[in-house]
């Protein structure tokens, strides 16, 4: 039968077999918990509301929000009535937001309480919008000079409960977008289809992948606004999962507190915030033995980080993917034939990006334009296609010309492909150094600088050189309890066993904090803008 892959499958499929599955949102009073019953109740009557207020399809309804259970419903009542979700990240530079927003051309906005003055902040200068709805349990509105403005529990309270999801819609409609922050200019916009997102989150339920089922309790600490928080709550609501969202603002010990007492069996985040975690682990005693995989990815998991949590029982799957690809990519998994392979051999296939997720195609593309020979040493760029895997940027025919080229799209990632398939990310082609005509892999250096004791974070950035080009410069955060106790000498003694001799790095500087992305990657860039102005 031709039928179309619509998101609106996962909403029905759910009420009809797992209305009495429970859905828990850490909200500003406590914990909210209900069920897929009540959910699609709420998000019939939410696709009520977006007709009330003029929605219609193809319009864009823009969310500044975290994890919660109301932003979940937006997720599907949005898509699921016609219209786009556009997921707004709560950490963009004041006109980056203004840029999405208008470039997105949002009709309406729905935002968190508390980030309610992010968004009066800029408020003047929004083009589109008509209506903004906040996202609260109150009974009155909070003081805001947005206009025209409605509580959202109101909205839903006065609408009708049932609501016909159309199944007629064009599964390559759009359903999603999300902008990525460029290094320089404007951040590009990725438009995600019903067909797109239908099979990204079939692919999360795949044995080899992350096999996420019925029986798992999924927990999203990747932001909402940060590609679909790599589609799981699509993925969860598909599979019948229960979900547990961590709400605003949460903490490593939210979280520890949140895995323990929900018993949750699939996390996902980046390596940060899994940092973040283990420095709580190794002060205070949680039992997260409920655990049974943490999804890490969006930068390089180091080895050190795998380790420290298989010590604590708990398994680490490293996986890879942008925005322009849903995200999901890669996943790390050892295959049958490595089973006996030694601890040390599997740990180094785990630290790779992995194996490409079935339905994906790639290609590694050297600098003359031939592909890279697969013998996990030669260098080349990542390029990719697939049917969640974006053709275009959002009207931006410049830049979708330069990144999505001959019918692949161009990651920027330079990788090497080992005899077995899996990719290795040496570096984004930005950040890898070029010391003396060779190249250094900053992500190499970065997992090896990680494997101290002491360390609790490294990002490695290249210096100019008079001689050399490059040079790189090793940014260090020390874990609390080893404050001053190591120094650069320490550190280099450390390494000089562990990396070839000239990737030393020329200088180690000990920072407090490695400056974090709007999504929590450790930002280079302004890494970069320190160093031009002499501060580190
Ligand atoms: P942003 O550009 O804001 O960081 P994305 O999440 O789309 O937003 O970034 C995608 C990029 O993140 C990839 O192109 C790659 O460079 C990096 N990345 C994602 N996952 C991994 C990973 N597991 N290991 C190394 N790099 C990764």
């Amino acid at each position: 039968m031709v039928s179309p892959l619509l998101l609106r499958h996962f909403l029905t499929r759910s009420r009809q077999f797992f209305a009495g599955k429970e859905i828990v949102s850490r909200d500003y009073g406590g914990l909210f918990r209900y069920d897929y019953g009540r959910f699609y109740e709420r998000t019939a009557r939410l696709a009520n509301v977006l007709a009330g207020l003029g929605v219609g399809p193809g319009d864009r309804v823009g969310t500044l929000a975290w994890n919660n259970h109301r932003h979940l419903e937006l997720y599907f009542a949005v898509p699921c009535s016609g219209a786009v979700l556009h997921t707004l990240n709560i950490r963009l530079f004041r006109d980056q937001l203004v840029y999405v927003i208008n470039h997105a051309a949002d009709r309406v906005i729905f935002v968190d309480e508390d980030l309610l003055p992010v968004l009066e902040d800029v408020a003047g200068e929004l083009k589109t919008v008509e209506h903004f709805v906040v996202m609260t349990d109150r009974k009155e509105c909070p003081a805001t000079r947005l206009a025209p403005v409605h509580l959202y529990e109101d909205l839903l309270a006065g609408a009708a409960p049932d609501y016909a999801f159309p199944e007629d819609m064009e599964e390559n409609s759009a359903a999603a977008m999300c902008y990525t922050t460029a290094t320089t200019g404007d951040p590009k916009g990725v438009v995600y289809s019903h067909r797109g997102l239908y099979l990204h989150s079939l692919a999360f339920l795949m044995a080899d992948t992350i096999g996420l089922s019925e029986r798992d309790c999924m927990l999203p600490v990747v932001p909402m606004f940060h590609a679909n928080a790599w589609g799981l709550p699509f993925s969860a609501a598909l599979a019948g999962s229960r979900q547990v969202f961590p709400g605003s603002r949460p903490t490593p010990a939210d979280l520890a507190g949140l895995i323990e007492t929900e018993k949750v069996t699939v996390a996902a985040g980046v390596p940060t915030v899994w940092m973040g975690l283990l420095e709580l682990l190794e002060r205070e005693e949680h039992d997260l033995s409920s655990l049974r995989v943490v999804v890490c990815g969006g930068s390089a998991a180091p080895r050190a980080l795998l380790e420290a949590y298989d010590r604590r029982g708990i398994t680490i799957v490293h996986a890879y993917g942008m925005t322009e690809t849903s995200p999901l990519a890669t996943v790390s998994r050892p295959v049958s034939r490595m089973d006996d392979w030694p601890a040390d051999r599997r740990y180094q296939v785990r630290a790779k990006q992995g194996w490409l997720v079935p339905g994906l195609e790639m290609r590694v593309v050297d600098d003359q334009g031939r592909e890279a020979p697969r013998d996990g040493r030669a260098m080349g760029e990542l390029w990719l296609k697939g049917p969640w895997v974006a053709d275009g940027y959002y009207r931006d025919p410049e830049r979708s010309r330069e990144t999505f080229a001959d019918g692949w799209l161009h990651t920027s990632d330079i990788v090497t492909v080992d005899t077995d398939g899996f990719i290795a990310i040496v570096d984004r082609s930005k950040d890898l150094i070029k010391s003396g005509g060779e190249w250094i892999s900053s992500v190499d250096l970065e997992n090896c600088i990680m494997s101290h004791p002491a360390v609790a974070e490294a990002a490695v950035i290249a210096v100019p050189h008079p001689k050399w080009v490059e040079r790189p410069l090793a940014c260090v955060v020390l874990k609390a309890a080893y404050r001053d106790q190591v120094d650069e000498a320490a550190l280099l003694e450390f390494l000089a066993g562990k990396v070839i001799r000239w990737w030393l790095p020329d200088r180690v500087v000990f920072l407090d904090e490695i400056p974090k992305t709007s999504v929590g990657k450790f930002s280079k860039k302004r890494l970069r803008e320190l160093l031009e102005r002499g501060e580190i």
